[in-house]
C-alpha cells in the first residue's frame, strides 16, 4: 500500500511528467469519489494545466490552473504510469495532454478521486492530523498520549498523517520500542526517538526512490521479511498481529 514516501514521489513523477502541460481530455471509471467533489474529472475544462501539487499523508492534490484541486487517493495497489501509446491495464483515470498522458493505474480499485475547490474541503472534515514528514517534534509528543499500542497511534491518521503498517515497523525498530508497548509507557527518550525516526524513516525512503533495497544498511524495510533476521543482533524476526496489522520487530533489541 502506498504509504507517503511512495504517495510523494507519485506526486513529482506527474508534476514532472505533466506539469504544465494543457488537458486534452480525461475520464475516470471505476473509481470511488469523493463526496466533496464538485464535478466529475469529465467536467474539468480542455485546456487545464496541473500548475503544482500538495500532499498530506497519503492524499494527493493535483492543483489545477482553474482553481480547483484534483485529488487521488492510490488506495492499496494504485500508481501513475506517464505513457505514450497504448493505454496501460488497469487504468482508472487518464489524464490526455498534447503528446502524452497520464494514466492511474489501481487494480483493486480501492482508490479514490474527486474535484475539490479546495484541499481542506477534504482534509477538515476526517480531522487528518500533521503531515508525518514535517510534523514538529513539540506537536507530535502533545498527541502522542493515551493507553493504545504505539504501532497502532503512529498508523492512526488523525494523529498523524502519512505513516502506515511498514514504516511504523521501521520507526519503532529504529526507536528499540515494541509495537505492543502502551503509549503512555515510553519514556521520554523513547518518545524522542520514535519522532526523530519518523522523519529519518520517510526521508530515508524518498532518498532510495522508494526502492526499500536501496535503504541504507541497518534499515529493517530492507531485509522484513519471513526469513529475514534483525541486522543489529541477527535473530530472525518476530512477526505479530498488532492494531490489527501484521507487525515485524526484534524481541532482542526492542523493549
Ligand atoms: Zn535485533
Amino acid at each position: 500500500m502506498p504509504e507517503l514516501p511512495e504517495v510523494e514521489t507519485f506526486a513529482r513523477s506527474i508534476a514532472g511528467g505533466v506539469g504544465g502541460e494543457a488537458l486534452v481530455s480525461s475520464t475516470s471509471s471505476g473509481l470511488r469519489y469523493v463526496k466533496e467533489s464538485v464535478c466529475e474529472v469529465e467536467d474539468i475544462a480542455p485546456g487545464t494545466v496541473i500548475e503544482g501539487y500538495r500532499r498530506h499523508g497519503k492524499a494527493l492534490f493535483l492543483k489545477l490552473s482553474s482553481g480547483r484541486w484534483l485529488y487521488i487517493h492510490f488506495g492499496m495497489s494504485g500508481r501513475p504510469l506517464v505513457f505514450d501509446g497504448d493505454e496501460p491495464p488497469y487504468t482508472r483515470l487518464r489524464l490526455d495532454f498534447e503528446g502524452r498522458s497520464l494514466s492511474v493505474q489501481d487494480p483493486r480499485r480501492l482508490g479514490g478521486v474527486g474535484v475539490l475547490d479546495s484541499p481542506e474541503d477534504y482534509l477538515l472534515p476526517r480531522r487528518r492530523g500533521p503531515d508525518a514528514l514535517s510534523v514538529g517534534r513539540e506537536e507530535l509528543l502533545s498527541r502522542l498520549k493515551g493507553g493504545r499500542a504505539v504501532k497502532a497511534a503512529l498508523m492512526d491518521q488523525s494523529l498523524i498523517a502519512g505513516v502506515g503498517n511498514l514504516y511504523a515497523d521501521e520507526v519503532l525498530f529504529q526507536a528499540a520500542v515494541l509495537p505492543r508497548r502502551r503509549v503512555d509507557s515510553l519514556h521520554e527518550e523513547e518518545r524522542a526517538a520514535v519522532h526523530e525516526w519518523i522523519g529519518r524513516a520517510l526521508r530515508a525512503s524518498l532518498d532510495a526512490g522508494t526502492d526499500l533495497s536501496r535503504l541504507p544498511e541497518g534499515m529493517m524495510l530492507r531485509v522484513r521479511s519471513k526469513d529475514g533476521t534483525c541486522p543489529r543482533c541477527l535473530i530472525p524476526w518476530s512477526v505479530g498481529t498488532v492494531g490489527g496489522r501484521t507487525s515485524y520487530f526484534c524481541e532482542g533489541c526492542q523493549r
